[in-house]
């Protein structure tokens, strides 16, 4: 069956922090430049956020650079980090407390703000509708299309509402593609398409291999008189020897 088609400039493939971003930034210079250009995003999530790790520290330079004025348009960064502290775990019941000289660098938050990254998203999303982007949630980008000379085309959205014997039900949406002059891919780390590429074009001959860990993150509620804002607490050595925090 033929699928339908719809035309871009630029297509986006996930709405994470990085694909809203881009979104905004390539809006912006498009403005800037009086052009008019159309600019999609698709996020398989059911809705911006919901694919997104809850609780973050967040640097906020890159957003000073891209919303200056992000305090004035309401964005949801509000908790600055006030304390960092680190212990060393040695049982389930003890720890040594690091002094502050002792404390890693690369721990320090000095100017960073504790967010929830859903909601961060969400902000971001809302932004880039309002320059123009459209946002798609809740379609997965499920095949690349290539162009007879092999340079990207756009994307393929999976299909929806298919019963595990293959059957299509009520619910069901046909796949569709997405053409586009640029095709980013901002599936966030070890995304299937992304893997497709890395293969496709070669892109990790004579580079450094990829790196991963295994993260585990928890939401804690904890009687309000604990709760003290602004503090992140990092963590190393038992039960594991990887380090954690939590603001
Ligand atoms: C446990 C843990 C804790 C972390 N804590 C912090 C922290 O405190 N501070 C910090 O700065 N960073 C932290 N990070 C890192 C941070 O989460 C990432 O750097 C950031 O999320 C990367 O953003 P991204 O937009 O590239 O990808 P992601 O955030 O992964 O977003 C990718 C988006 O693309 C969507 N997507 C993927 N594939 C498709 C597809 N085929 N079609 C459509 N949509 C798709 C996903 O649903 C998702 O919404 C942490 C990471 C982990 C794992």
């Amino acid at each position: 069956m033929e699928r339908e088609s719809m035309e871009f400039d630029v297509v986006i493939v996930g709405a994470g922090p990085s694909g809203l971003s881009a979104a905004c930034r390539i809006m912006q210079l498009a403005q800037e430049s009086e052009q008019e250009i159309t600019v999609c995003v698709v996020e398989k999530g059911s809705e911006v956020g919901a694919h997104i790790l809850s609780g973050a520290v967040l640097e906020p330079r890159a957003l000073d650079e891209l919303f200056p004025d992000w305090q004035s348009m309401g964005a949801p960064v509000n908790s600055k980090v006030t304390q960092d502290t680190f212990y060393f775990y040695t049982s389930q019941q003890s720890a040594l407390k690091l002094p502050g000289f002792a404390i890693p660098k690369p721990t320090h938050n000095d100017g960073n703000y504790i967010v929830s990254m859903g909601n961060v998203c969400r902000w971001l999303a809302e932004q880039a509708e309002g320059l123009g982007v459209e946002i798609y949630p809740g379609f997965t980008a499920a095949e690349i299309l290539y162009h007879e000379d092999g340079s990207v085309k756009g994307i393929a959205t999976g299909e929806m509402g298919v019963s595990a014997e293959g059957e299509q039900k009520d619910s069901y949406v046909p796949s569709m593609e997405l053409h586009a002059k640029y095709t980013l891919f901002a599936e966030g780390c070890r995304g299937h398409l992304g893997k497709q590429l890395i293969e496709q074009f070669n892109l990790s001959e004579g580079k450094d291999p990829q790196h991963y860990g295994i993260g585990i993150k928890e939401i804690w509620e904890i009687p309000a008189d604990q709760h003290e804002e602004g503090k992140v607490i990092h963590g190393i050595g038992w039960p594991l020897s990887e380090s954690g925090s939590s603001g």
